[in-house]
């Protein structure tokens, strides 16, 4: 998460914390052929009879918030939380899941998308993970969109006695995600269906062709598939999907996003371009698990405090340094000299400061290198300097106003 709001926030974007529920009718939005609408929301009645849901997903609660509060744009956010999706559980597809998100409302330029795909890139980049692709497609502008849907539905149907009955249920609801199907039976009719590319206007074309350019400019690798679709209905233009290879590739997806121009609209806002994606911080855990991306151990601290008196000065000391930028624990319960050495030792911190009856009438503390068992007393007033020659240079926190 750290990681994440590092990243974004360098680029301008602002945390946004969603509400948990919404109305029905803000999802319902997302459109009546999207699975996550029809058959995954935790949908219920609250005790005035308001009709809600468990948000499952966030674009449609920031698009409802920009409809409703008309923040200067462009706006852009970031998000970070849970999702519920009453999904058939399996690995990596859970019921709860997190994802880590941006969305920007009000840009239509195509060096935007180069921007949001950038920054789900580099997220990838600075966990450590190595075995992520990326998959760039358009979906056309609304026309496109169309036009291509019904020729796919005519193709498809044409081809019905061939596909198999799921991809006949989904046939007569979206005939797009009939292209998502895995399933042998329908591999050679999905082959020879017609592609987008065919069906995208000179402007869709020539957005999408700038985003491509954008991302070599950017030497970020991606392949184009004509078949990449997505979910979720609301997609216009460009869409991308970040894949691991070091994950089953039945759910092997880590993240996702695309262009949703027109959803403000529908949610009773003012015509509003707006992109973004969402990336699954379970799956992202469990790539990093299989690439060994994160060692573990106990969590490193530089200082721990030790204190033989009454624990008030390990108490001013740890928020002092914490302050200063250090970070310190301390043990509790005015456990024994030799407790807390070894609770010292287990903190993983490089430093102890001591601080006994002698130390505290003088003004004293004892600082010992816990990896060269090195030892001096010295002023408190030289503490922090002290320390920071041994743990490297510290800034202070940001104090809140
Ligand atoms: P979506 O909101 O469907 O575009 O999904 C974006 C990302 O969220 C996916 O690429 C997954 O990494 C993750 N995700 C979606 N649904 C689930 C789920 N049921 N369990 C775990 N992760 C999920």
């Amino acid at each position: 998460m750290r990681i994440f709001a590092d990243g974004v926030e360098s680029a301008g974007y602002q945390c946004i914390v969603p509400p948990m529920f919404e109305d029905l009718g803000v999802f319902l939005r997302l459109g009546d052929a999207t699975d996550v609408v029809t058959k995954e929301m935790y949908d219920f009645e609250d005790k005035g009879g308001r009709h809600i849901a468990l948000r499952p997903e966030h674009t449609a609660s920031v698009c409802r918030a920009y409809a409703q509060h008309r923040p200067t744009p462009p706006w852009k956010v970031w998000y970070s939380g849970p999702n519920f999706r009453y999904e058939r559980p399996q690995a990596g597809r859970f019921r709860q899941f997190d994802q880590v998100g941006i969305e920007v409302l009000g840009v239509d330029d195509a060096l935007l998308d180069v921007e949001v795909i950038a920054l789900g890139w580099q997220f990838y980049q600075s966990v450590g993970l190595k075995n992520v692709s990326l998959i760039v497609n358009s979906l056309g502008d609304n026309g496109d969109r169309t036009r291509y849907v019904e020729a796919l539905a005519l193709y498809f149907s044409e081809r019905a006695h061939q596909l198999s009955p799921e991809a006949l249920a989904t046939l007569e609801r979206n005939p797009l995600r009939v292209l998502d199907s895995k399933r042998g039976q329908d591999a050679d009719v999905i082959a020879g269906a017609p592609t987008i590319g065919q069906f995208l206007s000179l402007s869709a074309a020539e957005h999408f062709a700038a985003v491509c350019a954008g991302l070599k400019t950017l030497d970020i690798p991606f392949t184009v598939n004509e078949r990449l679709v997505r979910g979720l209905d609301y997609y216009r233009r460009t869409t991308f999907e970040f894949i691991s290879t070091a994950l089953d590739s039945a759910q092997n997806a880590v993240g996702g996003g695309g262009r949703y121009d027109g959803l403000v609209e529908d949610l009773g806002g003012p015509a509003t371009a707006g992109i973004g994606f969402a990336l699954g911080v379970d799956r992202t855990l469990l790539a990093c698990d299989a690439e060994k991306c994160f060692e573990f151990g106990s969590p490193q601290i530089d200082v721990f405090v030790i204190d033989t008196t009454d624990g008030t000065h390990a108490l001013r000391l740890t928020t002092l340094l914490r302050a200063s930028g250090f970070s310190a624990d301390r043990a509790f319960d005015g456990r024994s000299m030799k407790a807390q050495m070894k609770g010292a030792d287990r903190s993983g911190a490089l430093v102890a400061v001591i601080i006994g009856e002698s130390e505290a009438e003088q003004s004293t503390c004892t600082v010992r290198n816990l990896s060269t068992s090195e030892q001096t007393t010295i002023p408190l007033v030289d503490l922090q300097s002290h320390l920071q020659s041994i743990v490297g240079p510290k800034q202070p926190r940001r104090q809140s106003q």
